[in-house]
């Protein structure tokens, strides 16, 4: 942590604040300017009770803190690439995983038209939602355990590892002993309890970053997870909430490459809840596999005009090759880039 003073702060301030910093189990330098006096306080900001309080003194201009809140997830901590083992099938560091299935599980024959469909274009990964985090409790609200039944019997079919959500704590258990991938929604992003126990599954976890989330607090919400002994954690940036309406959500590419560099995790994209509407989808998945991604996850539906959510956004599951055909390029391009 260093402590600025404000200019001209008498000696006596500087030293009841170098005492106080003792105290709370830091080592205090002071470096004095021309007019601003610092404080460097020197310790683990981790361990260590939080310097902030000292903001609250009128000759104190800033306490800034010098460690990152994110110790785990961090690339200092970690520097090459982490990899997530989703089942059978490598994500991040190289590895780049389509990600396709519909929003939510409705019938058995929907999912497995589903994964039928995507499997036959080189898809290796399934997503579905058993349990749907809706915004509306008029809203469908996911088959829940049934959900969760069809996803093993089309897994035990297809052997496609299989994603899907979880959205409380009481079907932690049931849903890990199905998935292979537990996926934390952007609605619970900050929800701290759920991070702890969805750790302590043992299943990597996707974790899609909040509608108002930074960068920091969605890797802090990582560290969570990580800190819990989460084995493996896939970031996941899906737009966020802006003053912009012409897309459902505003997809911040920007943060994925910022994400990247930060930390060590795979950071994936959902361009299907970012664009809102199909035609939207292939343009934003290109610009995030550009970006650097390493994967994508994107809605796709036999019928989705008849779909139980998110009908606008998901691309017909029969029409899913045109969709590769469009990204696959850029897929080797990248690979290749990256030598
Ligand atoms: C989803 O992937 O089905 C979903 C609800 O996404 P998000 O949490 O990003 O809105
Ligand atoms: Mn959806």
């Amino acid at each position: 942590m260093i402590i600025v003073f404000k200019p001209h702060t008498p000696d006596e301030k500087i030293n009841e604040v170098s005492d106080i910093i003792t105290k709370l189990g830091y080592e205090p330098r002071v470096i004095r300017g021309v007019e601003h006096t610092v404080i460097g306080a020197i310790g683990d900001e981790q361990m260590h009770r939080s310097l902030e309080i000292l903001k609250s003194f009128s000759f104190i201009e800033d306490v800034i803190p010098i460690q990152k809140r994110y110790k785990l997830a961090s690339r200092e901590y970690h520097p090459a690439d982490s990899l997530a083992q989703i089942g059978s099938e490598k994500l991040g560091a190289g590895f780049f995983q389509v990600i396709a299935g519909p929003c939510s599980v409705e019938s058995l024959d929907q999912m497995r038209k589903a994964a039928k469909d995507v499997a036959s274009c080189g898809v290796k990964i399934l997503r579905g939602g058993a349990y749907k985090p809706r915004t509306s409790p008029y809203d469908f609200q996911g088959l829940g355990d049934e959900g969760v039944e069809i996803l093993r019997k089309v897994k035990e079919e297809t052997k496609m590892p299989v994603v899907t959500e979880i959205v409380g704590v009481s079907h932690i258990a049931s849903v890990s002993a199905v998935a292979d991938c537990l996926q934390i929604g952007a609605r619970n992003c900050q929800n701290y309890h759920l991070l702890e126990c969805v750790a302590g599954a043992g299943k990597p976890v996707l974790l899609k970053r909040g509608l108002a989330a930074t960068v920091e607090e969605w890797l802090s919400s990582a560290e969570y997870l990580l800190v819990h002994g989460c084995p493996q954690v896939i970031l996941c940036e899906r737009g966020i909430r802006t003053f912009e309406s012409s897309t459902r959500n505003t997809l911040d590419l920007g943060a994925v490459a910022v994400a990247k560099r930060e930390s060590h995790l795979p950071v994936i994209v959902d361009p299907s809840h970012a664009a809102g509407r199909v035609e939207l989808v292939l343009p934003l998945a290109r610009a995030a596999i550009a970006v650097g991604a390493d994967g994508i996850i994107v809605e796709a539906h036999p019928n989705p005009m008849e779909a139980a959510s998110d009908p606008a956004q998901q691309i017909k599951s029969g029409n899913f090759k045109k969709f590769m055909d469009g990204i696959n390029p850029l897929i080797d391009l990248m690979r290749n880039l990256r030598g």
